[in-house]
Parts: structure tokens; sequence; C-alpha cells
């Protein structure tokens, strides 16, 4: 059987490779919608190879560019655009790639209208945990995270119920070996210098200050409802364990492979099928040879403890959390602030903020957006 997709983000770095899969995999796979930013050209490239029904753009003009290139096709635009692709009745399964709070709410909507997930985007959990996996739950809908430290653990659970811990490997980014003096003087470059994967800028300097760790901590606390200590981080320079359980009876499993993003996205794609697709080169333990686990240092990256904290909090303080660090890290690409600054400015806003609990959608979205200011302001400041 062919499996219907649409992708919100196919000119990102998951969506690109998100559809060299669906290529490698053409019999398995249509791509029925397919959204992109700005990226105008390359979705273009998509659009002819793929001949998705249905696109969406961010803006009014790309739109018209589009539809002019290629009148036989439906062209939306905007949030309304990547929603109206959500709630298609013809797709099974919705890959949602973009970054940041745009993939809040149409990963709502494709639920409501009973979608399978392949969810990459953080925000959803991040910002919206509760309501997102009440919701999954509610709709019998499957979330498959895409993620490697999820997809990890995910494959390991199957479907056991006698997990006991969730332990999440990290790299431990470029500065995993640096002093805080060095990191006082890091610069953009060092910083995008990730010494394991390539991904976007934002992710990259989050891997560098672990706060893609918290991240991913308080993702793994909605996904597979477990409470936050019996979530462990372990640094992991090797990146070939993406992550293990340990089960009640004291067995553990861990998922191993090369560092490639294209197995973890299959796998969400074909699931629960394992097929040989674009990875065909055999993981070696002899070239591997050695693999190596540390306890995470929380002085030298506080944005992990700081992310954990906020978590365990609930309610609005991630998404504060979430939107004051991503505005810092915005700040730091511009050159506007220190590396370190990152953490400090972050961690400010979050002493000085006042959480609700329990918040609808709606509630989250402008706490967001108040944050995003104040943390603006803040900067503008200093
Ligand atoms: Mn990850």
């Amino acid at each position: 059987m062919v499996k219907r997709i649409a992708i919100l983000g196919s000119t990102g770095s998951i969506g690109t490779q998100a559809l060299e899969v669906v290529e490698k995999l053409k019999d398995k796979f249509e791509i029925i919608a397919l959204s992109a930013g700005n990226n105008t050209n390359l979705l273009i490239e998509q659009i002819k190879k793929f001949h998705p029904m249905f696109v969406s753009v961010k803006n009014e003009n790309d739109a018209k560019i589009i539809q002019d290139k290629f009148p036989g096709i439906y062209v939306f635009n905007g949030e309304t655009g990547i929603n109206k692709i959500a709630e298609l009745p013809m797709i099974d399964m919705l890959l949602v790639a973009v970054s940041g709070k745009i993939g809040l709410k149409p990963t709502i909507t494709a639920i409501e209208n009973k979608k399978d997930i392949a969810l990459a985007n953080k925000e959803t959990l991040v910002m919206a945990g509760d309501i997102v996996m009440k919701l999954a739950k509610e709709n019998n809908v499957k979330i498959i995270p895409v993620d490697s430290e999820h997809s990890a653990i995910f494959q390991c659970i199957g479907d056991s119920k006698s997990v006991k811990h969730l332990i999440i490997t990290a790299s431990g980014g470029p500065f995993r070996n640096s002093t805080i003096e060095e990191m006082e003087h890091a610069d953009l470059s060092e910083t995008l210098n990730h010494p394991r994967w390539k991904m976007g800028k934002k992710i990259t300097v989050d891997s560098a200050t672990l706060m893609n760790k918290g991240l991913e901590v308080i993702e793994a606390h909605h996904l597979f409802n477990f409470k936050y200590d019996d979530i462990k981080v372990v640094i992991h320079p090797q990146s070939y364990v993406h992550s293990a359980v340990e089960f009640s009876d004291g067995s553990v499993i861990a998922q191993l492979g090369i560092p490639s993003m294209h197995i973890p996205i299959q796998y969400a794609l074909t699931y629960p099928d394992r097929i040989e697709g674009i990875e065909t080169e055999s993981f070696d333990f002899i070239k591997a040879s050695k693999l190596e686990f540390y306890e995470p240092d929380f002085d030298k990256f506080p944005s992990l403890k700081l992310a954990i904290e906020m978590g365990k909090k609930g309610g609005t303080y991630p998404v504060c959390m979430n939107a004051a660090n991503e505005e810092a890290v915005f700040a730091f690409l511009e050159k506007k602030i220190n590396y370190l600054d990152i953490y400090k400015i972050t961690n400010d806003i979050c002493n000085r903020y006042k959480g609700i609990n329990n918040p609808t959608i709606e509630q989250i979205i402008e706490e967001d957006e108040k944050i995003r200011e104040i943390t603006r302001n803040h900067i503008k400041e200093m």
C-alpha cells in the first residue's frame, strides 16, 4: 500500500532528507503536499520531482510565482496555508519538519483530523506537550518521533510496559572539552562547528549549550509519559548509541547506528516496517571500536539543568524558557551577544517569569510572544 504523505518544512534539513528517503522508496510513498518558507527555488525543484497536488509557502508573492509556474496545483500561503495542508482528507501521515512554534497549530489540526504524525518539530511538545499528547490519545493518533534520540527510545521500548529509565545520549557538542574560560571567548564559527551532526544553525547552537538536550528531555517526558527523574542524560561523544532504555528487570536495550538522520526519518515514515532504504552501509562495531560515556557537567552546561527545572515546573515555564533561549540564540547568531550570554539571558528571563498552569493553546502562543518581546528588549538594554 502506498502511504500518502504531506511534509511541512520540505526545504529544511529534515524535509530535504525525508524527500531523499521518499525518492529512494518511490513505490512506497506518494507526496500529496509540501510546504516551505522562503526557499522558493528549492521548492520549485521539489514540485517538479515529486508532483504534489498542494503546496504552501510563507508569503503571497511566492504563492503567485509558484501558481503561475504550476497552474495545475493548489497553492496556499501563510499560517492558514499550512493548516489547510494539515487537514487534507487524502493524507495518511503529516511530517512536521518546520522549526519553531509555527509547527504547533498544524500538528493539532492534523491530530484532530486523525492523521498520524511524524514529529520533527521540537516546539510542539516543549510548548504544548500536555495538550498535544492528550489530544493524540483521544483521537487514537500515533505520534512517531523523528529526532534520533526519541526514535531510538521509541524503537527500544517497542510495546513493553516495563521500562524503568530512559537514557538519552548527547554528543556533548563542540565545547565538550572546553573550559568555561574558553567558552567565554567562543565565536560563532566554533559554536556552529558540531562534531557529529550537520543541522540547522539554531539547533547547532542549542547542541553546543546542551539546551537541545534539555528540550529533548522535555519532549521525552511528554512523548513517553515519563517522570523527569526517570530520564537520564549521558554524554556519548561518538554518537553511535542514539539512546537507550532500562527495563525493570535490569536489562538495557540501546539503539545504535551511524549518525545519519536518514535512518530515523525513514523509520518514522515506514513504521512499523523496516525496509532497505537509503542507508545501505552496515554498522561496523570494529570500526566504531570505542564507545565512551560521561556524566554531563552542569556547571559548564547550565542550560541543560535550567531546561529540566523548567520542564519540572510545567505549565508555561518551558514556553518561557524556549522563547527566551531562541531569542538569545538569534541575537548570538547576529553577533549581538556573546556565547555565555545565551544562558545568562535565558536564566534571567526564566527567574523573573510567573507561569500559568494548564494553559490553553491561545495562552501558550500569547506567553511565547510576550516573552520574546521581553527578551528582545532585555538584549537591547544590555
Ligand atoms: Mn536530537
